[in-house]
């Protein structure tokens, strides 16, 4: 009996693993057409600075929707796009396409905006990426300083001297670095004094329960405290409620992302929300 149920737990156990091999197989062979087929789109999540409470731009994320498989997860599908190299070809219309919106936004008057954009430590390693970036920011026509590329830990901690010449090279030009999901990965403190960056993005498990856990608001304490000191800016991602907004200025982050602003939203709707909250000085 016991061999038995041990048998069929085996059998179940690879019929998981041979239903989620065969999906993948087929998400990844889908998402090579992706890009030809128009089914990648950005939506965009509005930032604000905590000091004047200001909306000051946002973080440009990837949505794919497939007509069989329906709308699939970056959390699904970034990871398929890695092992296949096609991230590299999507990182670059993710590039373009956001840059775009950026310039349509500052044609329109909204020059005080700018955009985040993710960067997958694969196409970190390309050693063409510093001269597509500048290419397709003079493209775009928007200021270098208005564009912030968003890399892991695990992209500096991969081949750090090279990184750190990529930053170099990236931030001379005038181009913003944050490091995404800070406190997450495998990098090394002494990262923070030897790239050149700009801001840490406080990960989302540290703030879902910053009201409820004292850990977690220490290390969000702590990683505010020493940016200060090495003068980098924070932004809090994941905020869902005033009271983790409300703590997070007390705790003196500068920069806030999440829910309780507003979810990431599709270019008709985020211009809506610009005209709603500024200015145009046009
Ligand atoms: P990320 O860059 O850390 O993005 C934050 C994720 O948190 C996004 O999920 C966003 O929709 C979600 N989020 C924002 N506010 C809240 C909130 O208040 N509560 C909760 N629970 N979630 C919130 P999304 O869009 O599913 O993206 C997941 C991840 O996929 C991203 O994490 C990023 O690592 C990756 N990704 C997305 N777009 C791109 C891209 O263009 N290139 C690359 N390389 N990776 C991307
Ligand atoms: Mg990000
Ligand atoms: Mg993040
Ligand atoms: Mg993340």
């Amino acid at each position: 009996r016991a061999k038995e149920s041990g048998r069929n737990r085996y059998s179940f156990f690879t019929a998981d693993m041979q239903q989620f091999h065969t999906r993948n197989l087929l998400l990844e062979n889908a998402l090579r057409r992706a890009i030809d087929r128009n089914q990648l789109s950005l939506v965009y999540q509005p930032q604000y600075s905590l000091v004047d409470q200001q909306l000051f731009g946002f973080e440009a994320l990837l949505r794919w929707h497939h007509d069989d498989f329906g709308q699939v997860s970056p959390a699904e599908f970034i990871p398929l796009a890695e092992r296949s190299g096609l991230i590299v070809a999507i990182g670059e219309w993710v590039i373009i396409t956001a840059l775009q919106q950026l310039a349509q936004w500052h044609n329109s008057g909204y020059r005080q905006l700018n955009m985040a954009i993710n960067l997958s430590s694969i196409q970190f390693r390309q050693e063409n990426l510093q001269q597509f970036v500048y290419n397709a920011i003079e493209f775009s026509g928007v200021p270098a300083n208005c564009v912030e590329l968003e890399i892991t830990e695990s992209a500096m901690a991969e081949q750090p001297e090279k990184a750190i010449a990529l930053i170099t090279g990236l931030r001379a030009s005038g181009l913003n670095i944050a490091i995404d999901d800070f406190g997450t990965g495998y990098s090394s403190l002494s990262y923070l004094k030897r790239f050149a960056l700009t801001k840490l993005k406080i990960d989302q498990s540290f703030v879902r329960d910053l009201l409820k856990n004292s850990q977690d608001k220490a290390i969000v304490r702590a990683i505010i405290n020493m940016a200060a000191n090495l003068g980098l800016k924070t932004i809090a991602e994941g905020v869902e409620t005033e009271q983790q907004r409300d703590l997070l200025i007390q705790l003196g982050c500068d920069e806030i992302q999440g829910y309780y602003y507003s979810k990431p939203l599709p270019a008709g709707q985020a211009s809506e929300f610009i005209q709603q909250q500024l200015q145009s000085n046009t």
